[in-house]
Formats: structure tokens, sequence, C-alpha cells
């Protein structure tokens, strides 16, 4: 039988969401920001972290993959949809839901400052850092985790789980499979 545990609560969420659209609307000023939601992990976060900011921004997506149907990354990111808004000359704000080897996130900073953009911050809700095989720098950083796999507030198990209103853990699912 699956059990889910909880490890951040949804007050906590919604703390630390206020707490980062207030530090990244001071840092931004009232400059304009394309933030980009990377696909699907981050999508209730950055919903909720747009409408707490004040900043005047555009909002894109992008999608990757580097996990498949398992808890385990492969290393090899791969982009299936990029963004459609042109990125030359602007800020733009990548928005992740978990930064665990930091595969995924150097390789989003890299299709960025490809296309011109004028600067990349990565803001990510979890942040693994025990888990970490690349130097990626992350901007900003909602909670770091221990090396447990977090499912809820848009963090899937085969795509089960988005729907939760906190992050928990799993029980009784295989975490190798
Ligand atoms: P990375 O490329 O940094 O190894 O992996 C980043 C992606 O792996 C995240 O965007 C997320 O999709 C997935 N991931 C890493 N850790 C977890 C976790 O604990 N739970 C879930 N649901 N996904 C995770
Ligand atoms: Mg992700």
């Amino acid at each position: 039988m699956v059990t889910q545990k909880l490890v951040i609560s949804e007050t906590q969420i919604q703390e630390c969401v206020s707490r980062l659209a207030s530090l990244i609307s001071a840092d931004y000023k009232d400059q304009p920001l394309l933030v980009v939601g990377a696909l699907n992990g981050s999508f209730i976060f950055l919903s909720d972290l747009i409408r707490s900011m004040e900043l005047p921004i555009q909002v894109d997506f992008i999608r990757l993959s580097s996990y498949d149907e398992s808890t385990q990354s492969s290393g090899s990111v791969r982009l299936h949809h990029g963004v459609r808004t042109p990125v030359k000359g602007k800020n733009v704000l990548v928005v992740e839901d978990i930064v665990d080897t930091g595969f995924t996130a150097e390789f989003i900073r890299h299709y960025f400052e490809e296309q011109g953009a004028a600067s990349v911050r990565i803001c990510s809700l979890l942040d693994k850092p025990i888990r970490r095989l690349t130097s990626v720098t992350v901007d900003y950083v909602g909670f770091e985790v221990p090396d447990q796999f977090l499912v809820g507030y848009g963090l899937d198990y085969n795509q089960q789980f988005r729907e939760l209103r906190a992050l928990y853990t799993l029980e009784g699912v295989p975490q190798n499979p």
C-alpha cells in the first residue's frame, strides 16, 4: 500500500513563495522579466510565484525530460519544446520544481545564454544539494531537502500526486524501479 508522509506543509510553501516573490521583485525592481517554467513540475509553483510578484512579466514554458517513468536521473537532458517568446536581450528567470543532479538546470541555463538573454537566473522551489553532479548556480532556492523523492505541489510520481497542496514522500513505492 502506498502512503504519503508530510514533509513540507501548505503554509510553509506559501510563506516560502511570498519570501521568494519579494526577493525577486526587489532584485529586478521595475525591469521587465521573462519568467519561464520548466514543465511539468513547476506549473503550480510558477502560478503562485508570479501572482505574488510585483513586476511586469511575460510567461512562457519549456519542456524537457531526464527522468521518464523512474525516479532516477539519467543525466541526459532532452528538449522537447522550447520557448516561443523572443529571448534576445531579456532578463530570464527560469522556474524549476527541484534541482537534483543539476543537469536540467545547467542545460536550461545554456539554452537561454545561447539565445542571447541579457541575464539568466534560476529559481527552484526545492534543492537537493547532496545529489549535485554539476556546478550549476541556483539563484533562488525555496527549501533545501535531503535525498528523498518528493511529490505534490506540481511534483509527480508517474504523473500522479501533482495536485497535492503540500509536499510528501511516498512509502511503499519502488525508489529505484
Ligand atoms: P536534475 O536534472 O537536477 O537531476 O533533475 C531535475 C528534475 O528531476 C526535476 O525537475 C524533477 O522533474 C526531477 N526530480 C528530481 N528529484 C525529484 C523528486 O524528489 N521528486 C520528483 N517528483 N521529481 C524529482
Ligand atoms: Mg522539473
